[in-house]
Protein backbone atom coordinates (compact mmCIF):
# COMPACT_ATOMS: atom_id res chain seq x y z
CA UNK A 1 0.00 0.00 0.00
CA UNK A 2 1.26 3.70 -0.65
CA UNK A 3 2.44 5.26 2.73
CA UNK A 4 1.03 8.73 2.62
CA UNK A 5 3.07 10.02 5.57
CA UNK A 6 6.52 9.56 3.92
CA UNK A 7 8.04 12.73 2.79
CA UNK A 8 11.96 11.53 1.76
CA UNK A 9 13.18 8.03 0.87
CA UNK A 10 17.34 7.97 1.57
CA UNK A 11 19.41 5.71 -0.59
CA UNK A 12 22.64 5.40 1.01
CA UNK A 13 25.30 3.16 -0.31
CA UNK A 14 27.85 3.57 2.47
CA UNK A 15 27.75 3.61 6.18
CA UNK A 16 29.19 6.94 6.11
CA UNK A 17 25.58 7.57 4.10
CA UNK A 18 23.03 6.41 6.27
CA UNK A 19 23.35 9.93 8.14
CA UNK A 20 21.79 10.91 11.27
CA UNK A 21 18.65 9.25 12.59
CA UNK A 22 15.51 10.93 13.62
CA UNK A 23 11.90 10.38 14.91
CA UNK A 24 9.69 9.13 11.85
CA UNK A 25 12.52 7.23 10.74
CA UNK A 26 12.32 3.60 9.33
CA UNK A 27 15.16 1.33 8.03
CA UNK A 28 13.83 -0.07 4.36
CA UNK A 29 14.69 -4.06 3.88
CA UNK A 30 11.84 -6.21 1.93
CA UNK A 31 9.36 -3.71 2.66
CA UNK A 32 7.02 -6.77 2.85
CA UNK A 33 5.72 -5.55 5.93
CA UNK A 34 6.95 -1.87 6.23
CA UNK A 35 4.16 -1.69 3.08
CA UNK A 36 1.43 -3.92 4.40
CA UNK A 37 -0.15 -2.06 6.55
CA UNK A 38 -0.34 2.25 7.30
CA UNK A 39 2.83 3.53 8.87
CA UNK A 40 1.68 6.92 10.38
CA UNK A 41 4.56 7.33 12.63
CA UNK A 42 7.03 7.34 9.91
CA UNK A 43 8.17 10.07 7.56
CA UNK A 44 11.60 9.30 6.29
CA UNK A 45 12.73 5.56 4.77
CA UNK A 46 16.32 4.96 4.63
CA UNK A 47 16.27 2.39 2.31
CA UNK A 48 18.94 -0.30 2.58
CA UNK A 49 18.80 -1.83 -0.64
CA UNK A 50 22.01 0.08 -2.03
CA UNK A 51 24.32 -0.79 0.76
CA UNK A 52 26.03 -3.58 -1.41
CA UNK A 53 26.26 -6.06 1.59
CA UNK A 54 27.55 -9.31 0.19
CA UNK A 55 24.19 -11.39 0.71
CA UNK A 56 26.13 -14.80 2.02
CA UNK A 57 29.82 -15.49 2.73
CA UNK A 58 30.79 -18.94 3.98
CA UNK A 59 34.70 -19.33 5.65
CA UNK A 60 35.96 -21.54 8.31
CA UNK A 61 34.75 -19.27 11.10
CA UNK A 62 30.97 -20.22 9.63
CA UNK A 63 28.43 -18.24 7.89
CA UNK A 64 27.80 -15.23 7.59
CA UNK A 65 24.54 -13.46 6.63
CA UNK A 66 23.66 -10.10 5.73
CA UNK A 67 20.62 -8.55 7.13
CA UNK A 68 19.27 -7.59 3.44
CA UNK A 69 19.98 -11.17 2.21
CA UNK A 70 16.63 -12.30 1.14
CA UNK A 71 15.22 -15.61 1.89
CA UNK A 72 15.18 -16.79 -1.62
CA UNK A 73 19.15 -16.25 -1.96
CA UNK A 74 19.24 -18.31 1.70
CA UNK A 75 16.83 -21.00 0.39
CA UNK A 76 19.39 -21.12 -2.76
CA UNK A 77 22.70 -21.62 -0.71
CA UNK A 78 24.42 -24.47 -1.57
CA UNK A 79 26.74 -25.35 1.75
CA UNK A 80 29.76 -26.90 2.29
CA UNK A 81 29.09 -30.77 2.74
CA UNK A 82 30.49 -30.40 6.47
CA UNK A 83 27.77 -28.61 7.78
CA UNK A 84 25.11 -31.02 8.42
CA UNK A 85 22.80 -28.68 10.25
CA UNK A 86 22.58 -26.95 6.93
CA UNK A 87 19.26 -29.22 6.12
CA UNK A 88 17.09 -26.37 8.60
CA UNK A 89 18.33 -23.40 6.01
CA UNK A 90 15.42 -24.98 3.68
CA UNK A 91 12.91 -26.42 6.72
CA UNK A 92 13.24 -22.73 8.45
CA UNK A 93 12.72 -20.76 5.05
CA UNK A 94 9.57 -23.06 3.92
CA UNK A 95 8.47 -22.39 7.59
CA UNK A 96 6.92 -18.93 6.01
CA UNK A 97 3.74 -18.45 5.28
CA UNK A 98 4.50 -16.46 1.67
CA UNK A 99 4.67 -16.77 -1.63
CA UNK A 100 7.81 -16.42 -4.11
CA UNK A 101 7.23 -13.10 -4.37
CA UNK A 102 7.60 -12.85 -0.48
CA UNK A 103 10.44 -15.21 -0.40
CA UNK A 104 12.12 -12.99 -3.35
CA UNK A 105 11.28 -9.16 -1.10
CA UNK A 106 11.31 -10.26 2.23
CA UNK A 107 15.12 -10.66 3.82
CA UNK A 108 16.08 -12.34 7.01
CA UNK A 109 17.62 -9.05 8.98
CA UNK A 110 13.94 -7.89 8.45
CA UNK A 111 12.61 -11.04 9.65
CA UNK A 112 14.68 -11.14 13.04
CA UNK A 113 13.61 -7.35 13.68
CA UNK A 114 10.26 -7.65 13.06
CA UNK A 115 10.60 -9.89 16.17
CA UNK A 116 7.17 -11.71 15.64
CA UNK A 117 6.82 -15.47 17.40
CA UNK A 118 6.32 -17.21 14.23
CA UNK A 119 9.51 -15.48 12.94
CA UNK A 120 11.22 -18.45 10.53
CA UNK A 121 14.53 -16.51 10.72
CA UNK A 122 14.63 -16.52 14.25
CA UNK A 123 13.97 -19.84 14.52
CA UNK A 124 17.10 -20.89 12.48
CA UNK A 125 19.67 -18.25 13.83
CA UNK A 126 18.89 -19.13 17.19
CA UNK A 127 18.91 -22.63 17.22
CA UNK A 128 22.20 -22.43 15.42
CA UNK A 129 23.83 -20.12 18.01
CA UNK A 130 23.49 -16.71 15.61
CA UNK A 131 24.93 -13.70 16.48
CA UNK A 132 23.67 -10.26 15.43
CA UNK A 133 26.46 -7.07 14.43
CA UNK A 134 24.47 -4.22 15.17
CA UNK A 135 25.47 -0.86 14.20
CA UNK A 136 24.49 2.38 16.03
CA UNK A 137 24.04 6.06 14.45
CA UNK A 138 27.33 7.00 16.18
CA UNK A 139 29.64 4.43 14.42
CA UNK A 140 30.29 2.03 17.41
CA UNK A 141 29.33 -1.55 17.19
CA UNK A 142 28.02 -4.42 19.68
CA UNK A 143 26.80 -8.24 19.22
CA UNK A 144 23.89 -9.47 20.99
CA UNK A 145 22.78 -13.53 20.00
CA UNK A 146 19.46 -13.75 18.47
CA UNK A 147 18.01 -15.30 21.63
CA UNK A 148 18.64 -12.32 23.86
CA UNK A 149 17.78 -9.85 20.89
CA UNK A 150 14.14 -11.20 20.59
CA UNK A 151 12.33 -9.71 23.85
CA UNK A 152 8.58 -10.72 22.09
CA UNK A 153 6.49 -9.84 19.73
CA UNK A 154 7.18 -6.38 17.68
CA UNK A 155 9.87 -6.13 20.41
CA UNK A 156 13.84 -6.65 20.57
CA UNK A 157 17.13 -5.45 21.26
CA UNK A 158 17.62 -2.32 19.00
CA UNK A 159 18.04 0.93 19.99
CA UNK A 160 17.10 4.45 18.36
CA UNK A 161 18.56 3.96 14.86
CA UNK A 162 20.43 0.79 15.21
CA UNK A 163 20.41 -1.36 12.17
CA UNK A 164 21.22 -4.94 12.19
CA UNK A 165 24.39 -5.47 9.93
CA UNK A 166 24.58 -9.34 9.98
CA UNK A 167 24.38 -12.31 11.78
CA UNK A 168 27.00 -15.14 12.24
CA UNK A 169 26.48 -18.86 12.06
CA UNK A 170 29.13 -20.17 13.95
CA UNK A 171 31.00 -23.69 12.26
CA UNK A 172 30.32 -25.25 15.32
CA UNK A 173 26.87 -25.16 15.70
CA UNK A 174 26.57 -25.60 11.29
CA UNK A 175 28.15 -29.41 11.83
CA UNK A 176 25.93 -30.53 15.09
CA UNK A 177 23.05 -33.22 13.94
CA UNK A 178 19.39 -31.49 13.64
CA UNK A 179 15.92 -32.29 14.14
CA UNK A 180 12.89 -30.30 12.43
CA UNK A 181 9.76 -30.06 13.66
CA UNK A 182 6.74 -27.27 12.98
CA UNK A 183 2.96 -27.24 12.82
CA UNK A 184 0.48 -24.57 11.65
CA UNK A 185 -3.25 -24.98 12.52
CA UNK A 186 -3.89 -23.93 8.55
CA UNK A 187 -2.16 -25.67 5.60
CA UNK A 188 0.52 -23.08 4.82
CA UNK A 189 -0.71 -21.36 7.77
CA UNK A 190 1.63 -19.09 10.19
CA UNK A 191 3.71 -21.36 12.69
CA UNK A 192 1.99 -22.31 16.38
CA UNK A 193 5.35 -24.16 17.04
CA UNK A 194 8.51 -25.22 15.83
CA UNK A 195 11.13 -26.61 17.66
CA UNK A 196 14.71 -27.43 16.91
CA UNK A 197 16.50 -29.53 18.37
CA UNK A 198 20.49 -29.48 17.84
CA UNK A 199 23.30 -32.10 18.60
CA UNK A 200 27.11 -31.27 19.09
CA UNK A 201 29.92 -33.65 18.18
CA UNK A 202 30.46 -33.38 21.76
CA UNK A 203 27.32 -34.85 23.27
CA UNK A 204 25.95 -31.04 24.01
CA UNK A 205 22.40 -30.99 23.17
CA UNK A 206 19.90 -27.62 22.82
CA UNK A 207 16.02 -27.85 21.89
CA UNK A 208 15.30 -24.46 20.66
CA UNK A 209 11.46 -23.58 20.89
CA UNK A 210 9.44 -20.45 19.11
CA UNK A 211 6.46 -19.97 17.54
CA UNK A 212 4.66 -21.25 20.18
CA UNK A 213 6.09 -18.80 22.98
CA UNK A 214 6.37 -14.87 22.58
CA UNK A 215 9.69 -15.45 22.34
CA UNK A 216 12.59 -18.02 21.35
CA UNK A 217 13.64 -20.32 24.44
CA UNK A 218 16.56 -22.41 24.23
CA UNK A 219 17.40 -25.09 26.27
CA UNK A 220 20.46 -26.26 26.66
CA UNK A 221 22.24 -29.94 28.32
CA UNK A 222 25.70 -31.43 28.21
CA UNK A 223 24.04 -34.71 27.02
CA UNK A 224 20.64 -35.68 25.06
CA UNK A 225 18.57 -35.93 27.98
CA UNK A 226 15.74 -38.00 29.05
CA UNK A 227 12.25 -36.95 27.83
CA UNK A 228 11.20 -36.50 31.16
CA UNK A 229 14.07 -34.19 31.99
CA UNK A 230 13.41 -32.09 28.93
CA UNK A 231 9.71 -32.11 29.69
CA UNK A 232 10.31 -30.76 33.21
CA UNK A 233 12.75 -27.88 32.00
CA UNK A 234 10.41 -27.05 29.39
CA UNK A 235 7.64 -26.70 32.17
CA UNK A 236 10.04 -24.60 34.57
CA UNK A 237 11.56 -22.64 31.82
CA UNK A 238 8.67 -21.29 29.33
CA UNK A 239 6.46 -18.57 31.90
CA UNK A 240 4.11 -18.32 28.94
CA UNK A 241 2.61 -19.89 26.12
CA UNK A 242 1.69 -17.52 23.29
CA UNK A 243 -2.05 -17.03 22.37
CA UNK A 244 -3.47 -15.50 18.77
CA UNK A 245 -5.49 -16.55 15.98
CA UNK A 246 -2.69 -18.93 15.16
CA UNK A 247 -3.02 -20.63 17.91
CA UNK A 248 -4.64 -21.60 21.75
CA UNK A 249 -1.52 -21.24 24.19
CA UNK A 250 -3.20 -25.22 25.28
CA UNK A 251 -2.64 -26.31 21.91
CA UNK A 252 0.93 -24.81 21.38
CA UNK A 253 2.02 -26.10 24.92
CA UNK A 254 0.79 -29.45 24.02
CA UNK A 255 2.46 -29.52 20.65
CA UNK A 256 5.81 -28.36 21.72
CA UNK A 257 6.07 -31.14 24.45
CA UNK A 258 5.03 -33.40 21.97
CA UNK A 259 7.79 -32.32 19.58
CA UNK A 260 10.32 -32.45 22.12
CA UNK A 261 9.64 -35.73 22.52
CA UNK A 262 9.85 -36.58 19.33
CA UNK A 263 13.36 -35.03 19.01
CA UNK A 264 14.84 -36.56 21.62
CA UNK A 265 14.17 -39.86 19.92
CA UNK A 266 15.39 -39.19 16.64
CA UNK A 267 18.69 -37.81 17.85
CA UNK A 268 18.97 -40.56 20.23
CA UNK A 269 18.16 -43.10 17.47
CA UNK A 270 21.30 -41.34 15.65
CA UNK A 271 23.47 -41.57 18.41
CA UNK A 272 23.15 -45.12 19.32
C1 LIG B 1 2.03 -12.63 2.76
C2 LIG B 1 2.92 -12.39 3.95
C3 LIG B 1 3.31 -13.48 4.73
C4 LIG B 1 4.13 -13.29 5.86
N1 LIG B 1 4.47 -14.39 6.60
C5 LIG B 1 5.24 -14.23 7.70
C6 LIG B 1 5.61 -15.36 8.52
O1 LIG B 1 5.23 -16.50 8.26
N2 LIG B 1 6.38 -15.12 9.61
C7 LIG B 1 6.81 -13.86 9.92
O2 LIG B 1 7.55 -13.68 10.89
N3 LIG B 1 6.48 -12.78 9.17
C8 LIG B 1 5.70 -12.93 8.09
N4 LIG B 1 5.34 -11.83 7.35
C9 LIG B 1 5.78 -10.48 7.82
C10 LIG B 1 7.04 -9.92 7.09
O3 LIG B 1 6.83 -9.88 5.72
C11 LIG B 1 8.29 -10.74 7.34
O4 LIG B 1 8.57 -10.72 8.72
C12 LIG B 1 9.52 -10.29 6.56
O5 LIG B 1 10.57 -11.21 6.82
C13 LIG B 1 9.98 -8.89 6.84
O6 LIG B 1 11.17 -8.67 6.09
P1 LIG B 1 11.36 -7.40 5.15
O7 LIG B 1 12.77 -7.48 4.64
O8 LIG B 1 10.31 -7.31 4.11
O9 LIG B 1 11.22 -6.24 6.21
P2 LIG B 1 10.58 -4.75 6.11
O10 LIG B 1 9.12 -4.84 5.87
O11 LIG B 1 11.38 -3.92 5.16
O12 LIG B 1 10.92 -4.27 7.58
C14 LIG B 1 10.33 -4.89 8.70
C15 LIG B 1 10.75 -4.12 9.97
O13 LIG B 1 12.11 -4.37 10.29
C16 LIG B 1 12.89 -3.17 10.25
N5 LIG B 1 14.17 -3.56 9.63
C17 LIG B 1 14.32 -4.22 8.46
N6 LIG B 1 15.63 -4.49 8.25
C18 LIG B 1 16.30 -3.97 9.30
C19 LIG B 1 17.70 -3.93 9.66
N7 LIG B 1 18.64 -4.51 8.90
N8 LIG B 1 18.05 -3.33 10.82
C20 LIG B 1 17.10 -2.75 11.61
N9 LIG B 1 15.77 -2.76 11.33
C21 LIG B 1 15.38 -3.36 10.19
C22 LIG B 1 12.08 -2.19 9.45
O14 LIG B 1 12.37 -0.84 9.78
C23 LIG B 1 10.66 -2.59 9.83
O15 LIG B 1 10.33 -2.06 11.10
C24 LIG B 1 4.57 -11.99 6.21
C25 LIG B 1 4.19 -10.91 5.42
C26 LIG B 1 3.38 -11.10 4.30
C27 LIG B 1 3.00 -9.88 3.49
Amino acid sequence: MDLNTIKQVTRPKTRGELGSWRDGDAFLAGGTWLFSEPQPKLTRLVDLSLLGWEPLTASADGLEIAATCTVAQLDALTPPVEWTAAPLIGQCCRAFLASFKIWNAATVGGNICMSLPAGPMISLTAALDGEALLWAPDGTERRATIVDFVKGPLSNALKSGELMRSILLPAAALTARTAFRQVSLANHGRSGALVIGTLSGNGAFALTITASTPRPVRLAFDALPSIDELHARIEETVDAWYDDIHGLPAWRRHMTLHFAQEIVSELGEGAR
